[in-house]
């Protein structure tokens, strides 16, 4: 099994990749390359290469990546806010969620929240990504009231905040239409939402992960209906649990469906499933997390299917590690996301890449692997482009293992 990109991919060049893929495999990908859409039957034949084939798929992804978006990584300053890990939900694959009288339950006050937003700023934040459990006898007035608060103090903040999951809850809570709760979100300051909850979008995936979470059609509902009044989001997969290449195809060109209706999606975000401290992996319901050569599938594949469509293909570093998050920034991505500050969702479920990361070790990663360092705010405007190294930058080599510092293949 692969387990770190091979060095002498390095100097391969996309054209002499495709020749060396076996003929089925090359076809795909130059009609894609060509421009052409691919469809499922394509995808699911890329879904599951391995050697020169892989190596077709991730060369064919990095040209297409270079042909739409350039040669520049971007990122964001960010900060995350986790408000509170009590929830009632329970999904399986979660290490994160507290009944609400474990002994670590919590639910931060504004005020410390506030705290948080305002350091977040003095640090260079632009975003503030907020996100929680879901308590059930939550108030469901307390969603708008959050970024009503924060927007008021912080008014150049970009409040990027709650999943579909926390907006059903939110419109179970205060009686309101999901059109009426999306647009009081809109007036006290929401600007994007996270396009999280979806893990896989098939409901037999869903029920064995977590039966009590959103089904598809209303994930799809709330997403449409928030891109219809003007509130954008990102949009995700989980990958590395108990799904097949063929639910990632499915899931990706639902996905390419609703951006060509809609136009509200920012980009696409594969999360690998952290499985250590999770209930579905200790109880032998999923394999070990997402592999090394699941990440380069996943990535690749999104930028040939989605291309045209969803530009922009972030890796996160949190699950991927900064090794991993570099090699699927040479198979088709092109954002870094942000440097988060705090990050507790991840941590949770066993991931150890840290919980925050400077912008100058990004640019300094960015420049490892010979690409552009770019600042961008959440909905991808271009803030600052870093031509060239700058005083900040240094690797963040102590979370990095020895051989991934510097790959470019
Ligand atoms: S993933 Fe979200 S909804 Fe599911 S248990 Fe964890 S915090 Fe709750």
């Amino acid at each position: 099994m692969l387990t770190e990109l091979d060095p002498s991919w390095q100097d391969v060049e996309y054209g002499h990749a495709l020749n060396r893929a076996r003929p089925d495999v090359a076809r795909i990908l130059t009609r894609a390359l060509e421009g052409h859409e691919l469809g499922f039957d394509d995808g699911v034949a890329l879904g599951s290469v391995e050697g020169d084939d892989l190596l077709a798929l991730v060369k064919t992804a990095d040209e297409m990546r270079r042909r739409a978006v350039g040669d520049a990584i971007t990122y964001v300053v960010n900060r995350n806010l986790n408000f509170t890990n009590i929830c009632f939900v329970g999904c399986a694959f979660c290490g994160f969620s507290r009944g609400p009288k474990a002994h670590d339950a919590y639910f931060h006050s504004t005020d410390k929240l506030l705290r948080k937003c305002r350091e977040a700023v003095e640090l260079g934040a632009t975003e503030v990504c907020i996100q929680g459990g879901l308590p059930r006898d939550l108030n469901g007035t307390y969603y708008a009231q959050l970024l009503r608060d924060i927007h008021s103090a912080l008014p150049e903040l970009h409040l990027h905040a709650f999943s579909p999951m926390e907006i059903a809850h939110g419109v179970e809570r205060t009686g309101l239409s999901l059109s009426e709760h999306l647009l009081s979100l809109k007036e006290a300051g929401l600007g994007s939402i996270p396009g999280t909850a979806a893990e896989i979008l098939d409901n037999d995936v869903r029920e064995e992960l977590s039966p009590n979470k959103l089904r598809v059609e209303r994930w799809i509902e709330i997403i449409k209906t928030a891109h219809s009044l003007g509130i954008p989001s990102t949009s995700t997969m989980m990958y590395g649990h108990t799904e097949s290449p063929e639910h990632w195809v499915r899931h990706m060109l639902l996905l390419r469906d609703i951006q060509k209706e809609t136009g509200g999606f920012t980009e696409f975000v594969p999360l690998g499933f952290i499985h250590t401290e999770t209930r579905l992996f200790r109880k032998g319901n999923a394999r070990a997390g997402h592999s090394f050569t699941e990440d380069l599938i996943v990535h690749a594949l999104a930028r040939v299917l989605l291309n045209g469509t969803i530009p922009n293909l972030q890796v996160s570093w949190v699950k991927l590690g900064f090794h991993g998050a570099l090699a699927c920034l040479q198979a088709g991505a092109n954002d870094f996301s942000g440097t988060l500050m705090e990050e507790s969702i991840s941590k949770a479920a066993g991931a150890d890449y840290g919980e925050n990361v400077l912008p100058g070790e990004l640019r300094a990663l960015t420049r490892s692997i010979g690409r552009i360092p770019a600042e961008r705010t959440t909905t991808y405007e271009i803030r600052q482009m870093f031509a060239a190294p700058d005083s900040d930058e240094r690797l963040p080599v102590e979370r990095m293992p020895a051989a991934g510092i510097g790959v470019g293949y």
